[in-house]
């Protein structure tokens, strides 16, 4: 089906079907999975996905053009991670019985996944992570801990990576597995924000976590390439391309440059030059980084630009996002750091709390810097001295005189 009988399609179904969002509240953990089922019952979820595991078949071109038309209705905004980065990852790497059993949950909203990536230890280092799975008969037994996981008080499924061989060298002895966070053995603390936020982040401590055989995804010791697909399909879904089109930028809310343009006008005084710079600025961040987006997606879409573009849009993402806080700072002074609810310059001082997050999560700046410099401009590869000897010894290089063994 073309682009515009499909968008006029979209346009009645959104109508008839969703609620416009102005002046609801944010939908809880419980309505997004409704809203969810609601888009899946519509035909208009897993857009681009093959029509076997519950998609559509049809292009990223399509999903782009549904959540256009649907930027003023009210749409899930929790789900972001399982349908933007697990579900293209799991397309990718997992095998058609696990394919066949999760991805029409996910696409329904009946399942919801999470990144249990990071640990203590290990995060720009992921290769250097401690938890491990160890076979026993037919069951993977699960020891360790993940931190900084998004959304595990409220998610069905964790995407955990684990070391299965310590006597292979640090980046081919990981493999995946799908995690029930429900699973006996698991438990979930929770991490306070800054922001005064304490429904976002946990922590998880796995203590004889039982998995059968088939929670594998992607080959046994093969984690490290199933990881790498994830955060490939992370940086694509900071971005905005790939499978991820649409999903972030109307999921995902932060200060526009509408919103700084609005902080100042209610003010009623002219804007000084500064002002002006400043609100320059912005736009003009947001418009490199708009065709930044738009140029990787076709490169991809036309085969010309390989994975690594996405660490430039992501370091575009960060670095955008964290100068927009800064501005909105400057620009709203004082009332944007102090606001009690309902007062319109609240999501500014909140937004700054928040300005790091795309400089860190998903990869942080420095690290996305290295991918550009070493993949796309040819820079010689940072040294890295464990990269060949078995994990177990680099652990004894790495502990303390008299703690290695
Ligand atoms: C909002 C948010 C959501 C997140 N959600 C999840 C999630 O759902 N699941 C999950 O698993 N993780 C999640 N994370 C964790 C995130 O992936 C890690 O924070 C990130 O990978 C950095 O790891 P780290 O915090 O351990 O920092 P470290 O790796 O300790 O890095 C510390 C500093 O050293 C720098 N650095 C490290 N190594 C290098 C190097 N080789 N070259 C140059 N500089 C270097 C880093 O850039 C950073 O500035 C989230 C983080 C945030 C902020």
């Amino acid at each position: 089906m073309n682009l515009d009988q499909f968008r006029r399609q979209v346009r009645e179904w959104l109508s008839a079907n969703l609620e416009l969002k102005a002046g609801l509240p944010k939908p809880t953990d419980a309505e997004d999975r409704v809203l969810q089922a609601k888009i899946a019952d519509g035909g208009y979820a897993g857009l681009p996905y093959p029509v076997e595991y519950g998609g559509r078949g049809l292009t990223p071109g399509h999903q782009e053009v549904f959540y256009e038309e649907a930027a003023p209705y009210r749409l899930p905004t929790g789900l972001g991670v399982s349908l933007g980065m697990i579900a293209p990852t799991l397309l990718d790497c997992a095998s058609p019985g696990v394919l066949a059993e999760h991805l029409p949950k996910i696409f329904r909203g009946e399942e919801k996944w999470i990144q249990l990536l990071s640990e203590p230890g290990a995060g720009s280092d992921l290769a250097g992570s401690l938890t491990r799975a160890d076979r026993d008969g037919d069951r993977w037994i699960i020891n360790g801990s993940k931190v900084w996981s998004t959304d595990a008080a409220v998610a069905d499924y964790g995407f955990c990576l684990a070391r299965t061989d310590f006597d292979r060298p640090k980046h081919r002895g990981l493999s995946v597995f799908a995690m029930p966070l429900q699973a006996p053995g698991v438990s979930i603390q929770v991490i306070a924000k800054s922001d005064g936020c304490d429904t976002e982040f946990y922590q998880e401590y796995f203590s004889d976590v039982a998995l059968p055989a088939d929670a594998l995804i992607g080959a046994l010791n093969d984690g490290w390439s199933v990881a790498q697909r994830l955060l490939f399909h992370e940086r694509n879904f900071s971005g905005g391309v790939g499978y991820s089109v649409g999903l972030r930028a109307k999921t995902k809310e932060s200060v526009s440059v509408d919103d700084l343009i609005a902080a100042v006008c209610l003010r009623g005084t002219p804007l000084t030059e500064r002002e002006e710079d400043l609100l320059a600025q912005a736009y003009s961040n947001a418009v490199v980084h708009n065709q930044l987006s738009k140029r990787v997606s076709s490169g991809y879409t036309t085969g010309t630009l390989s994975g690594p573009w996405g660490s430039l849009l992501k370091l575009s993402s960060g670095l955008k996002e964290h100068r927009r806080a800064e501005i909105a700072v400057e620009l709203c002074g004082s009332a944007a750091i102090t606001w009690d609810d309902g007062s319109e310059n609240g999501p500014i001082g909140s937004s700054w709390l928040n300005a790091m997050v795309m400089s860190v999560a998903g990869g942080s700046n420095e690290m996305q810097r290295n991918t550009v410099g070493e993949k796309l401009l040819g820079l010689p590869r940072e040294p890295v001295v464990d990269r060949d000897v078995s994990f177990r010894e680099s652990l004894r290089r790495r502990a303390p005189a008299g703690e290695g063994s």
